[in-house]
């Protein structure tokens, strides 16, 4: 699958570009051609917009924690058009616990603006 470079989502295969970034794609990030790595993301959320995956993100990175997202949609797609997206968040598998742990404590503190999915 292809990465944006900048903002590590992941996108179907036949996508060139990134529609936020502007950038090539690139077939694989560094460290996922490392083989240790590989497969070892395990995906955690579903939210509907990129705007709320952004809140998520930067929560995640501020514990350490660096995310993928999947965005599986077909492009070009028109985001404003009532089509909800849905992104997945993944996380390295020893990450998972830690990252669900915050998620639903942000998610009771009202922190998220949506009610993702846990997934
Ligand atoms: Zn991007």
């Amino acid at each position: 699958m292809p990465f944006c470079p900048q903002c590590r989502y992941e996108y179907k295969v036949g996508v060139k570009t990134c529609p936020e970034c502007k950038v090539d794609l690139e077939e694989n990030l560094p460290e996922l051609d490392d083989p240790t790595h590989q497969n070892e993301y395990v995906e955690l959320y579903m939210v509907s917009n990129r705007m709320e995956a952004e809140v998520v993100l930067s929560l995640l990175r501020e514990h350490g924690i660096e995310p993928l997202v999947r965005d599986l949609r077909s492009f070009p797609v028109l985001p404003d058009f009532g089509r909800r997206a849905r992104l997945r968040i993944a996380v390295l598998v020893d990450k998972e616990a830690e990252a669900r742990k915050l998620l639903t404590e942000a998610q009771e503190d009202g922190a998220l603006t949506e009610q993702g999915t846990f997934l």
